[in-house]
Formats: structure tokens, sequence, C-alpha cells
């Protein structure tokens, strides 16, 4: 409890003096290898503790309540990203999403919609760059907040994507009643898929379930080539694992992407 205590007291310091930053996984369509967003992952670098891990910190966040000011701040700094590509890349849009996680308690006990519209009118970003990245959970506990909630982001033209998708109650009603346009598939059903046929069906119905109600499919944890082939067969769009990339910093994310957009074009 005391590690706990004072693991609350660090982070809460790490927010307030903006120590955390957000590292970036691409994400990669399958169909043709060419680079689609990216994932925004926080990421706290304490100078006694070393590297805390967000299974480890969003869990202290979230019972403090300090996943508002660090989920938001999230949200602020995907924008804020996204703008300083487009500088650097003279102005013009760099041609990709960045995905930004929201907690269940941040989506309850925030204003997530204007958050995301001050976000973006600062950072003088379009709305359709951001992707929101929501567990069932954060939509089965208070489905009429989170379909009004999904309303208004979808206004601002934000995306929805079904995280963590095929671990929990995978209660398919609220697919059909909700705007979500991206089922993430969990990496607990992915990574070792080719080992496991069950999860290869698993897989196969969730690709299914999403072409039927005209949802996109990004698959995590994708570690070899061969898996990559695989959803691509399956039919999987999107992909995100350490056979492309690990989570990598603003900069690295940045060299990666004119690294994509070069390979494309030649
Ligand atoms: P998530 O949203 O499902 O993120 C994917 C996790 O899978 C990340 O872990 C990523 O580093 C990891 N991963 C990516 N590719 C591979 C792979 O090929 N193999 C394996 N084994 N793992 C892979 P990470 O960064 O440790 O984050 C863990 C979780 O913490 C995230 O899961 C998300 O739920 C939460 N989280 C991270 N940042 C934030 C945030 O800013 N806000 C909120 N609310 N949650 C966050
Ligand atoms: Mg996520
Ligand atoms: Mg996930």
């Amino acid at each position: 409890a005391r590690n706990r205590f004072s693991l609350e007291t660090e982070l809460r310091r790490a927010i307030e003096s903006e120590q955390l930053t957000l590292a970036f996984q691409p994400l990669i369509e399958l169909k043709n290898g060419r680079i689609a967003g990216f994932e925004a992952l926080a990421r706290w670098n304490d100078s006694e503790r070393g590297f805390v891990s967000p299974v480890d910190f969003i869990p202290i966040a979230e019972d403090s309540g300090l996943i508002v000011p660090l989920g938001n701040w999230a949200i602020q700094e995907a924008a804020r990203t996204l703008a300083d590509w487009d500088a650097k890349m003279g102005g013009r849009e760099a041609p990709v999403y960045i995905g930004v996680n929201i907690s269940a308690i941040q989506l309850m006990r925030s204003d997530v919609p204007q958050v995301v519209s001050d976000a973006l009118s600062e950072a003088k970003v379009s709305g359709d760059r951001l992707i929101l990245e929501l567990t069932e959970s954060a939509i089965l506990g208070d489905p009429d907040h989170a379909s009004a909630v999904l309303g208004r982001l979808k206004a601002l033209n934000a995306r929805i994507a079904m995280d963590d998708f095929g671990t929990a109650y995978s209660n398919l009603a609220y697919l059909q009643k909700l705007p979500v346009d991206v089922l993430k598939i969990d990496r607990s059903l992915v990574t070792d898929m080719l080992q496991d046929h069950g999860k290869i069906s698993i897989v196969r119905a969730i690709q299914s379930l999403a072409e039927t109600l005209d949802l996109k499919t990004a698959a995590e944890g994708i570690e070899g080539p061969e898996l990559a082939r695989m959803l691509a067969v399956l039919g999987c769009d999107y992909g995100q694992g350490y056979h492309y990339a690990p989570p990598l910093s603003a900069a690295d994310a940045y060299a990666f992407l004119t690294a994509s957009l070069n390979a494309a074009t030649t």
C-alpha cells in the first residue's frame, strides 16, 4: 500500500511537471504495407524508479482520478504532435492519424468531446486525424452517457475504436447501435494465433462480424511476418506490433513516417 501511495504521489508530480511523454507505435495497412497511423502510448521515465509501465501506472491513475489530467494531456499532446509533423512536412498534412487511449473513468469524469475539440482547434488539425480507443467496459458501464459522448465525438469527425476487442463481454448489440469505426483485436488472440487454431477461428469470426457491420479491424501484437500474412489473408485491415516497430519516440516515429512515405512512392 505504501508503494502504491508513493507511486501515486510521484505520478501526480510527473504529470504536473510534464515529465510524461507519448510513444507512437505505427499501424500498417496489411494489404499494401503502407503506414496508416500511430497509437499514442503514455510513457513515464522516473528519475529514480526508471521506466514505469503503463500497465502499472494507468490503474493507479484511474483509482486516484489522475487519469483525467493524464488522459486530457494525451489528447492535447497527440494533436500537437500531428501539427508538428505537418509543419515538418512543409505544411502538407502528414497522411496519418493518431489513436489515443481513453479510460472508462476519464470518459465518465471529464468532458472528453470538449477536450478533443479544444485540442483540435488549438493545434489546428482536423478531427478525422484522431481515433479514440475505448474499451467495452467504458461503454457498457453507462451506455446512454457513452452513446451521447460518442455522438459528440463523431460530430467532430473523430473516429472510434474498440480496444482489447475479444477479451471482455463482447456484447454485440451495442456495436450496431454505437458509432464505432474500428475493432482492435486484442493481442492475446493474435500473438500466438498460428499455434492455436481456436484463436484463428475467433479472429475469423471477429473479422466477419466487422465486415457485416461495415467496421475496420486492426490486429495488435503482430510479432512476425507469417502472422502479418495470415491476418492479411483473413481480411484484417490494419496491423500493429513489434514485427513493424515498437512504440517510438515522436522523433523516431516521424522518421518512420517519412521513410514509409518514401518507400511507397519509389
Ligand atoms: P493498449 O491500448 O492495448 O496498447 C497496446 C499495448 O501493446 C502497448 O503496451 C504496446 O506497447 C503493446 N504492444 C505493441 N505491440 C506489441 C507486440 O508485438 N507484442 C506485445 N507483446 N506487445 C505489444 P503499453 O504501451 O505497455 O500499454 C499498455 C496499456 O496501457 C495500453 O494497452 C492501454 O490500455 C494503456 N495505456 C497506455 N497509454 C495510455 C493512455 O495515455 N491513456 C490510457 N487511458 N491508457 C493508456
Ligand atoms: Mg489502445
Ligand atoms: Mg489494445
